[in-house]
């Protein structure tokens, strides 16, 4: 039996994966030409795990990337017909939402194939593509456009672990601690001071493990990716002394840590994402070109494989669904024919 065969693939359809599908029907990529998989279609990591936690960013940033698109786009983004303030921080769950009405749209409009399935693998060699899922395989003859999302970081430490999600989640991390636990988070960015939050709330005693030269960085500080707005608040309270539960620990202390981890019966990670791993393929990449190195007309974008900002010595990965937009902008013309 021959195997369905399409010029243009897109492994994932969270906020990258649907950028990316307007940006390549907005360039005339006819919608039959394309082929999406997505194990859940739900709309990614942003609706399905990080819905609750209020964003660092406001909503004129989700409005301005999507009002791009008028044909597809709703009400509220194109008249502002809208519940939120332009600067207001919104629910994560709100900008998903708009994105994935927008996506939707387009989808039903365009006529491209969708495959809720598992990517188990993908079989490169040279520039042919086999793209193996849960219920068969497709060919893909042109593009590979790999918007697979990322996984947290952890440090392989053997105690019990809660997941990222599920400690930004209030109701959910109550589920998951009782008063004799010891908690200790590692990093104080964005998610893990929301988390250090909800661990005073539920009176848990916790230890926050820091690398920076302080417990906190800030943006109106001039950091790059400084924390801002509801984190801001939390690491303005946390440094007045109003958490009783809580003691910072400088990872540069190996004596304090250890002490910690002595007394710790759980431990949260907030220390970073890395790609989802799809066998096959070689994750490493190139932030210029959005080209997975090791495999020819294979590309990646999203917070996989996010665009790169330089300050100095110091690199900085740039993750929000307009710098997304801004990255697929930028390396699209080099990578479609012409
Ligand atoms: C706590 C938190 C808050 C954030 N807040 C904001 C914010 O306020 N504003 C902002 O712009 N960004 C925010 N981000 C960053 C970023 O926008 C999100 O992480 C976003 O979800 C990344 O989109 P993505 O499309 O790259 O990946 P994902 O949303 O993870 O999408 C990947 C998709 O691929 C699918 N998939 C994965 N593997 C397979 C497979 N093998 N087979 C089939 N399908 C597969 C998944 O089902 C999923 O739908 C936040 C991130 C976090 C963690």
């Amino acid at each position: 039996m021959s195997q369905p065969a399409y010029k243009y693939c897109i492994l994932g359809f969270g906020i990258a994966g649907q950028i990316l599908l307007l940006e390549l029907l907005q360039r005339g990529i006819p919608g039959t030409e394309i082929c999406i998989f997505d194990e859940y279609f739900l709309g990614g990591a942003l609706a399905t795990h990080y819905g609750t936690v209020i964003s660092n960013t406001p909503w004129w940033k989700t409005r301005k990337a999507l009002i791009e698109y008028p044909q597809w786009s709703s009400a509220e983004i194109q008249e502002g017909d809208c519940k939120f303030q332009s600067d207001q921080c919104t629910p994560v769950a709100a900008i998903a939402s708009a994105c994935f009405r927008t996506a939707k749209k387009a989808l039903n409009f365009s006529k491209v194939t969708v495959i809720t399935a598992q990517v188990l693998a993908v079989h490169s060699a040279d520039s042919e593509k086999q793209i193996q899922h849960s219920y068969g395989s497709v060919h893909c003859t042109g593009i590979l456009f790999c918007t697979q999302g990322a996984e947290e970081k952890q440090l392989d430490l053997p105690l019990p672990t809660i997941p990222l999600w599920i400690a930004l989640n209030p109701a959910l991390l109550a589920q998951h601690v009782t008063p004799d636990d010891t908690v200790t988070v590692f990093g104080t960015a964005h998610s893990g001071t929301i988390v250090l939050k909800h661990l005073q709330e539920l009176q848990i005693q916790t230890f926050a493990v820091y690398n920076t030269p302080k417990p906190f960085l800030f943006a109106r500080d001039g950091e790059y990716d400084g924390i801002k707005e509801g984190s801001a608040v939390i690491a303005d309270s946390i440094l007045a002394g109003d958490y009783n539960h809580l003691t910072l620990i400088p990872w540069a202390e190996p004596l304090q840590l250890y002490k910690a981890l002595q007394k710790t019966t759980k431990v949260i990670y907030s220390v970073g994402f890395k790609p989802r791993k799809i066998q096959g393929l070689d994750n490493q990449y190139d932030p210029e070109s959005g080209r997975l190195l090791a495999h020819e007309g294979v590309y990646g974008f999203g917070i996989a494989f996010p665009g790169v900002t330089l300050q100095g010595e110091k690199k900085y990965t740039d993750v929000s669904v307009l710098s997304f937009q801004e990255q697929i902008r930028r390396c699209l013309p080099k990578i479609l024919p012409l």
